[in-house]
């Protein structure tokens, strides 16, 4: 039994309240109105608050960040085995980080591999989050990356190019088949005329995907940065939007009424200026940062439904509260994004009944920290207890 000074029950700041876990379950939370079970050990948690295991909303846990190694190097000159060994790592430094469940958007050229990461943490061979795999993610062919210097030399890509919709329907089904738990689909990227970004799909080859997907049990997220490619990905049925840079009031109304949830990953915007040389706090701000502040503000004041996921693996995966302190520095509450990261994430993703929550009959996926992150967002780094499925995995 959890005695803290608080909990967070992934929607509203609770006191007085106890928590008790059995197994991988939580057996029951609120007043202490129960019998305590007999040999039940109680931990006090003095000065913290509980909260449910957070949920990381976009990783890629084959990635490491770009300032390390350029994301085309680590498509085209890194092993898969030395790709797996930094995901262990990285799989470690986000349940660590009190992380007990990602969604893992695409290996980037890792094939499958996060599907085999998966069922290793799962059976405990190595510590690490409950995973929600995408492998491969689907993209136009031609528009991906890495994009070869010459037109006679085919390099590998980072994701599965299709070309028509027969090889669409076909790449949706070998995914589901080889372990994805939700179709990524890019609905731009960059291959205008000048690099820019441009819509990649119609909507009717968006629409066939979600259709596929959903007599699968499996929903579709769509990366899109433009207009033009959300639209056509709202209108193809997609159940979020990831990054979603260039949101219109027009565009952001529209995903609110399809119920439509935005991932906004500020995070890797704010990395990627970093490493191109942008000194926070000393240098003007960035226009596209401006930018993003805006858009950000509009979805929010539109009620876009909010999702907490950063990108990590642009950035060092175990730092993925950045995303959540950059939410409240863009303009969230505290309260709404620790919402987002847990009961908003899982309900958005299909998992209400499993996690997100502290509530009788989900897993006990829980931590501890110091202080209260409704009143600071920096406190949700003070990680004093880690439980995942029941496992304890740190405990100060
Ligand atoms: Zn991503």
């Amino acid at each position: 039994m959890l005695k803290p000074d608080r909990v967070f029950d992934g929607e509203a700041m609770q006191t007085g309240w106890v928590v008790l876990v059995k197994n991988n379950t939580i057996e029951q939370a609120g007043a202490m109105m129960f019998k305590l079970p007999a040999g039940t050990e109680i931990i006090e948690l003095k000065g913290m608050t509980l909260l449910p295991g957070l949920i990381e909303g976009h990783s890629h846990l084959f990635l490491h960040p770009y300032n390390e190694t350029s994301w085309d190097d680590q498509v085209l000159k890194e092993s898969r085995a030395e790709r797996t060994a930094r995901a262990v790592n990285h799989a470690k430094a986000t349940l660590m980080a009190g992380f007990t469940t990602v969604r893992d958007l695409g290996t980037e050229g890792a094939m499958y591999d996060d599907a085999g990461l998966k069922k290793a943490i799962e059976k405990n061979v190595i510590p690490g989050p409950r995973m929600i795999v995408a492998t491969r993610a689907i993209v136009a062919k031609g528009t991906y990356g890495p994009k070869s210097p010459s037109p006679d030399v085919d390099l590998p890509q980072g994701a599965a190019e299709v070309a028509g919709l027969e090889d669409l329907a076909s790449e949706v089904r070998t995914q589901i088949a080889k372990g994805a738990d939700l179709i990524k689909i890019y609905a731009d990227y960059r291959w205008g005329p000048n690099k820019e970004a441009m819509p990649t799909f119609s909507t009717e080859a968006i629409a066939l995907a979600t259709t596929i997907a959903q007599s699968g049990g499996r929903k579709v997220v769509a990366h899109a940065t433009t207009a033009e490619g959300m639209k056509r990905a709202i209108l193809g049925g997609v159940s979020t939007i990831e990054h979603g840079d260039k949101g219109t009031e027009e565009v952001f109304k529209l995903m609110k009424e399809k119920g439509v949830a935005l991932c906004p990953t500020l995070a890797a915007g704010e990395s990627i200026l970093q490493y191109d040389g942008w000194k926070k706090g000393v240098d003007e701000e960035p226009q596209k940062i401006i930018a993003k502040k805006k858009s950000f503000q509009l979805a929010l004041k539109t009620g876009v439904t909010i999702c907490m996921g950063g990108d990590v693996g642009v950035f060092a995966h175990g730092d993925n509260a950045k995303e959540m302190e950059l939410m409240v520095e863009y303009g969230m509450k505290p309260i709404d994004v620790l919402r987002s990261a847990t009961s908003v994430n899982s309900d958005v993703f299909g998992y209400a009944d499993k996690i997100g929550r502290i509530k009788k009959g989900l897993f006990a996926d829980l931590i501890a920290v110091e202080g209260d992150p409704s009143t600071d967002i920096k406190n949700i780094r003070k990680i004093k207890l880690i439980i995942k499925d029941g496992i304890v995995y740190k405990k100060e």
